[in-house]
Formats: structure tokens, C-alpha cells, sequence
């Protein structure tokens, strides 16, 4: 049973559930178009590794990115709820990265294929420990920072996402049962890029914390 910290405790984590294409800069950056319905995968729990960890890049890709993204840790069970429930689901926050095989994906991309190969390898979940909701005064108002080997790469604010989080957790609940230790992963700002054998990542959301992880 893979688990998370939750204000010290731990917490038996179920799925993480992603949402792709949420900020329109970096829509853009990518050459993607603005998605009329949220864009929606998943990683398994075992991707997570937790600050402090090493990403493990497969042997099958050449162009692994970095996604620094706002994590919310689910606390209550539900299914089909409106945006205006959707706070009362809220356990906390940490901070994630969504760590991409942006060639596989690509590839996969091309062929219509799903993009687990691509998302959801082992160590693609790097993620803090999270703080309990009250602490973060507004989620839709955090900078991210994302540094690789001290150089900022990305750096962004949760404001700018095109769906805020309430309405992200209504439309994942009309599509999957929404349990206590879900994780969401709410998109990530511009600046996505290569991550290089001996590269040091730290990624940090106000209020939230600061994950770090190395690259074997
Ligand atoms: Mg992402």
C-alpha cells in the first residue's frame, strides 16, 4: 500500500487522476489546441516518489519533461458532484510533478495510442508531503516554481488555470467514483523541459512546500 503524508499522518493513497492542457500558455508551448472537455489520465500510486528521491528515466525514452503541478488529495468519497460541493472533498495540498516521456507521448499522440507508457512509469509522481487544506488561504492563487539545477524553469500561478479546481474534481467525479486518498493533479504552467541524468529538480508552491528530487 503506497501512502502520503497528511499534516504527519499517513494516508493510503488510491488513484491519481491527471489533468492535461489546463494552463494556455502551455497549451501553446506544446502546439496543442485549447480542449473543449478537461483532458483527463492516470498515473498508479506506486509512480510516487516521495522529496528526496531519485527519478529513475526508462530506457525507452530520450526526452523525459518536467510538470510542476498542483497536487489535491481527496477526503471524502463521491461521485457526480456539482463544482459548488467540490471544496468539501478537499483534504489538502501538496505539490507534484508530472513527469513526462514527451517522445513516447508524442509517439503515442500520433497513433491515437493512450499515453500510460508515457505518464505513468515508475517515479513519474515526484510529491510532497501534503498540508491540510486550511493552511492555503486561496489554492486558486499559489505561484509554482520550478528550478533545474538552481535555474528557474517554470513559473507560474494557479490563477491561471483555465479550469479551477472545483470544476476539475465535478467533471473527474462524472466520470470516476472520487474515494478518500484520490489524488488529482490540476495541470501544469509553461516552461516544460528536458531532464538530464545528474539534474537536480526543486520544484516549491507557496503555502504548500517544496519537493526535491535528482535525476539517476
Ligand atoms: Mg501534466
Amino acid at each position: 500500500m503506497h501512502t502520503v503524508k497528511l499534516n504527519g499522518h499517513d494516508i493510503p493513497v488510491g488513484k491519481i487522476v491527471c489533468i492535461g492542457r489546463n494552463y494556455a500558455e502551455h497549451i501553446k508551448e506544446l502546439g496543442n489546441k485549447p480542449p473543449d472537455k478537461p483532458v483527463i489520465f492516470m498515473k498508479p500510486a506506486n509512480a510516487i516518489l516521495a522529496s528526496g528521491g531519485t527519478v529513475v528515466i526508462p530506457p525507452y525514452s530520450s526526452d523525459c519533461h518536467h510538470e510542476i503541478e498542483l497536487a489535491v488529495l481527496i477526503g471524502k468519497k463521491t461521485k457526480d458532484i456539482s463544482a459548488a460541493q467540490a471544496d468539501a472533498h478537499v483534504a489538502g495540498y501538496a505539490v507534484a510533478l508530472d513527469l513526462t516521456l514527451r517522445d513516447v507521448q508524442n509517439t503515442q499522440k500520433e497513433k491515437g495510442l493512450p499515453w500510460e507508457i508515457a505518464k505513468a512509469f515508475d517515479t513519474s509522481c515526484p510529491l510532497s508531503a501534503f498540508v491540510i487544506k486550511d493552511q492555503v488561504t486561496d489554492p486558486q492563487n499559489l505561484q509554482l516554481k520550478l528550478t533545474v539545477n538552481g535555474a528557474v524553469r517554470q513559473n507560474g500561478n494557479t490563477g491561471d488555470m483555465m479550469l479551477p479546481i472545483a470544476e476539475l474534481i465535478a467533471a473527474v467525479s462524472t466520470y470516476f467514483t472520487l474515494e478518500e486518498g484520490d489524488i488529482l493533479l490540476t495541470g501544469t504552467p509553461s516552461g516544460v523541459g528536458r531532464i538530464c541524468s545528474g539534474d537536480h529538480l526543486e520544484a516549491s508552491i507557496e503555502q504548500v512546500g517544496t519537493l526535491s528530487v535528482t535525476v539517476a
